[in-house]
């Protein structure tokens, strides 16, 4: 699958080959794109495919990108999500300027495109209820029957919209529906409502109506009014264009823009549908839509992923007409690629044991000059206090070592990193015969990690040092579901959750990273990248988000 989205990457996608034919014909002058996000959840990653998608072509092709609510459904939508999403579209780096729209702002214009319709004879008020409209519509193989009231004259029908707009009918009990042909092959075609009756409050026109157009009526007059010309949408509308294309015939729009699909954006591993987040948020399985296991892009942002990271995965998931599934490993792969050169490396501890070093000098604290990121000298340097007791991670020594093991063990020499050559002398334990702390004695010949006399150490460990060390609690994390095993429990379809999706460990960090703040990330050498947790980081109490540890299996495929 990868190998094919990379080949679409190089050359045009089918989208940019629409537009620019269009361009060359003359059709447009000036391309206009949308995002057009219904304010009823948090966005995540396929959004974030959709949004960039969207603004990277609006910017490769001199044209517009607008930010549009499509807040036509007064059901779910709540001013708290309007906010989230525009948050993250500018955190994603697509600019709206100043187009910001709601499709509320347009139900005037809304209910005159209906009005028009109706003179047009293109539009019927329909007395059926939901159940008799539904027996009428027919099936696949068997065509719909006309509704007994298609045939009202144009003043009956404008006279009843009139009252529909005016409340004076139940929910339910009137809608107003496009006359198109019920015995279509496409069952979108049939007659579809356009209008309905809802006593409801809308969070932005609040009680000015109580009749609401249909999604497949309202989002091409949008589009229309906007002058949006590539309407970008996902597969499963395809089946509604020729409706989308009708609706902009018959309204005789100067300009009709062009409704165009793709392929959804699934990534294995993770959970994406709003139903099953929801219910991870209510039970606790999660601390809320933002928590890092997640892919919203408020998670995705907290876990410590960057914009560029996410544009890098998008631009090499391609773009694409058949639905596939993405590896996680991809995006994995995109934020190490982008950390590599911006963060700093830092050491931290995760599972601490003590390391003496006996000929040290008890009390004494030397500093040493680390650069901060040894590949891209920009960076700097930094001093790193070292002294008698450090940390070191419990993995790094083994008191009868297995076959190649090349770390600390009685008898061997390894390398602190940046630091000196330290011979292991043997370890103290507990009485429940628990290592407490490791023994070994340095060679000051050996400062900055150099070979005095170029004899070689085979293991390179990292450490901090104890008295200097600063706590910081760490966040390790596997994916939420996993494939393999089954995402959904086989007797109730509830999501089957890795009870090992989080790990919290106590660590010891270097002094330095005891400034961390919400959103910095760091590279701690040999543990992977991480980043200050936006909620729970303090001054000098930093909580670091594992967002990505340093191994992959992913290999970027050949082009
Ligand atoms: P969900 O089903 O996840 O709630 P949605 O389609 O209902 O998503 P909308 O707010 O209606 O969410 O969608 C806004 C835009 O984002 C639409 O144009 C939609 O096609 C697009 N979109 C939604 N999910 C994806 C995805 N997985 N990949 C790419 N684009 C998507
Ligand atoms: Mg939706």
């Amino acid at each position: 699958m990868e190998k094919e989205t990379v080949k679409e990457t190089v050359s045009k996608n089918f989208i940019e080959q629409i537009i620019e034919k269009d361009l060359a014909e003359g059709k447009y002058e000036e391309i206009c794109t949308r995002f057009p996000p219904e304010p009823n959840g948090y966005l995540h990653i396929g959004h974030a495919k959709s949004i960039l998608l969207n603004y990277g072509l609006a910017k490769k092709y001199k044209g517009k990108f607008n930010l549009r609510f499509d807040d036509t459904n007064p059901t779910k939508e709540k001013t708290e999500f309007v906010d989230s999403i525009k948050a993250d579209v500018k955190w994603l780096g697509a600019d709206w300027e100043d187009r910001l729209y709601f499709a509320s702002d347009y139900f005037d214009q809304m209910y005159e495109a209906a009005v028009k319709l109706i003179k047009k004879g293109k539009a019927f008020v329909c007395d059926l209820s939901p159940e008799e409209i539904r027996e009428y519509r027919g099936t696949l193989t068997e065509p719909g029957k006309e509704s007994p009231y298609r045939n009202r004259s144009v003043e009956e029908n404008l006279e009843l919209f009139e009252k529909m707009r005016n409340g004076e009918f139940p929910d339910g009990s009137h809608v107003l529906r496009a006359k198109i042909d019920m015995a279509s092959p496409n069952i979108n075609m049939r007659d579809p409502i356009i209008y309905r009756v809802a006593h409801m409050t809308h969070h932005n026109t609040g009680d000015k109506w109580c009749i609401y157009p249909m999604y497949d009526f309202a989002h091409p007059i949008e589009d229309a009014i906007e002058g949006v010309t590539h309407s970008i949408c996902t597969l499963e509308f395809e089946d509604h264009r020729p409706l989308y294309d009708w609706v902009v015939k018959e309204l005789e729009y100067p300009h009709p823009p062009k409704q165009i699909e793709f392929a959804k954006l699934y990534l294995t591993n993770v959970v994406t549908g709003k139903r099953y987040i929801k219910k991870l948020v209510e039970d606790g399985t999660v601390d809320g839509w933002d928590d890092p296991r997640l892919v919203s892009i408020a998670a995705l942002r907290r876990r410590g992923f960057t914009p560029e990271s996410i544009q890098k995965f998008v631009e090499l998931c391609g773009v694409s007409k058949a639905n596939s599934s993405v590896d996680y490993a991809m995006l994995e792969y995109c934020i190490r690629e982008d950390l590599k050169m911006k963060a700093p490396r830092m050491m931290a501890v995760l599972d601490p044991v003590k390391l003496v070093i006996d000929n040290y000098p008890e009390g004494e604290i030397e500093y040493l000059e680390v650069p901060n990121n040894m590949e891209n000298p920009e960076l700097g340097v930094r001093q790193v206090p070292f002294g008698r007791e450090l940390y070191i991670e419990r993995e790094d020594f083994m008191e009868e070592p297995v076959k190649k093991y090349r770390r600390l063990y009685p008898g061997n020499e390894v390398r602190l990193m940046n630091a000196y050559f330290v011979t292991c002398t043997g370890c103290e334990k507990d009485e429940n015969g628990n290592i407490t702390a490791i023994h070994c004695t340095y060679d000051p010949a050996s400062k900055g990690g150099n070979s005095p006399d170029g004899r070689k150490v085979k293991g390179t460990i990292h450490w901090v040092c104890a008295s200097a060390a600063v706590k910081a609690q760490c966040r390790l994390y596997e994916n939420i579901v996993d494939e393999e095993k089954g995402v959904y429990n086989k007797e109730d379809g509830s999501l089957n959750v890795n009870p090992n999706s989080l790990t919290v460990v106590e660590a010891y960090v270097e002094p330095e990273l005891g400034k961390t703040e919400a959103y910095d990330r760091y590279q701690f050498v040999r543990n992977g990248f991480f980043c200050g947790d936006c909620h729970d980081t303090k001054p000098g109490a930093p909580v670091f988000n594992r967002i990505v540890s340093l191994k992959s299996s992913f290999k970027l495929p050949e082009k």
